[in-house]
């Protein structure tokens, strides 16, 4: 058998790995550093390469492609979403993504992406938070206990001081579940009965259900003023978890527009219906929160710059530990136009 060269080895981290690395730097210490890390390539925002996610439909989910590129490195994410999945023991939302290098077109990094989105999604919902919550926010409402759940109140902690959060799931099992997985990590936990239970005295209201419909999760009149809503289960056409009246009262703050307008919960707005995008508030150019009495909405449906930053975030990471594997991913002839040549020795 050939043994491929360096250039040709590709590092792979898998679930186990990248378990294993974010145990290592600290839940905490992680999701904040990759916040910084996704801040920075939101503060660079017109140099990337922009472009919707590729999505390919059918009527029990989505399988999406999420690319982009600063010039210098190009990245993917292979992402689906599918909330009968849980019934079947499968998982909602699973993921896998790769960085390569713009000049080659070498992969740099191939990674799961199921951790690491939960943990991207966490470090992106909080650093938007920070700019736009009500000043001395402290409680959260998390409606929505499932994979995605406990990583959102972890982040939140620890970029934004909530101290305390409220816990509702129509799945009472994963309101136990998140309670328990909640208790080591210093947070006043309640479980709530519903909704509006959940919301009560909430500073911040995140929203993270599945569901394959245009769902309402809050309603107007659920929803005072003063408050910072981070919705992001509504993240697909005909999929929305906030009742069209609250976007309305709301000032409201985007990833980019033209993949939101189709995919958020604006989706349910005019198509000219005025949002910020939440680069323009982290680089100065817009306002975020204005007056304390605000309703802020990030309608966030995930862009594949936070995915980017991810990647970029564990290749750095990697350098020098275990946390990966070496992949024979592509082929490497001696001689670069001779395929054929290395494939008729393989089978001396
Ligand atoms: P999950 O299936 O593990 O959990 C979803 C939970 O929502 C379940 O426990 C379910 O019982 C609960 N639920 C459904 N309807 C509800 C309702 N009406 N009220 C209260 N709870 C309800 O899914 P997950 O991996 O946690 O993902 C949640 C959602 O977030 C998905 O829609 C997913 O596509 C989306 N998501 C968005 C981003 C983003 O960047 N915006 C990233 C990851 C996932």
């Amino acid at each position: 058998m050939l043994k491929p060269s360096d250039k040709a080895l590709v590092p792979f981290v898998s679930v186990d790995n990248m378990m294993a690395l974010v145990n290592y730097i600290g839940l905490e210490k992680f999701i904040i550093e990759l916040a910084t890390e996704i801040e920075a390539d939101f503060k660079r925002w017109l140099l990337f390469d922009k472009t919707p996610r590729v999505a390919s439909h059918s009527n029990v989910g989505v399988i999406e492609l999420m690319p982009t590129s600063d010039g210098e490195i190009y990245g993917f994410k292979y992402v689906n979403g599918h909330p009968k999945n849980t019934k079947e023991g499968l998982q909602t939302v699973t993921a896998f993504g790769l960085l390569a290098d713009v000049q080659t077109g070498y992969p740099k990094i191939l990674s799961e992406m199921t951790m690491l989105t939960a943990l991207r999604t966490a470090a992106t919902s909080a650093l938007v938070a920070k700019y736009l919550a009500p000043r001395n926010s402290n409680i959260m409402a998390m409606i929505g206990n499932g994979a995605q759940s406990e990583f959102q109140c972890i982040a939140f902690k620890a970029i934004c001081g909530i101290d305390k959060v409220r816990l509702f799931d129509t799945d009472k099992y994963a309101t136990e579940k998140a309670f328990l997985n909640l208790s080591n990590y210093e947070l006043e936990v309640v479980k709530c009965k519903s909704s509006q239970e959940a919301i009560l005295n909430a500073d911040i209201i995140t929203t993270c259900t599945a569901d394959k419909q245009l769902a309402t999760i809050l309603t107007d009149n659920m929803v005072g003023t003063g408050i910072h809503i981070n919705a992001i289960g509504g993240d697909c056409p005909g999929k929305t978890e906030l009742h069209k009246d609250i976007l309305l009262r709301s000032k409201i703050f985007v990833e980019y527009p033209p993949q939101t307008r189709v995919e958020g919960e604006i989706q349910q707005l005019e198509k000219d219906h005025p949002v910020t995008e939440i680069w323009q508030v982290m680089t100065g150019k817009s306002d975020g929160r204005t007056d304390d009495s605000q309703i802020t909405l990030f309608d966030s449906v995930g862009f594949a710059i936070e995915d980017f930053s991810a990647l970029k975030f564990i290749l750095r990471k990697i350098q020098n530990t275990n946390f990966h594997e070496q992949l024979d991913m592509l082929a490497d002839p001696d001689d670069p136009k001779d395929l054929f040549g290395m494939f008729s020795r393989a089978n001396i």
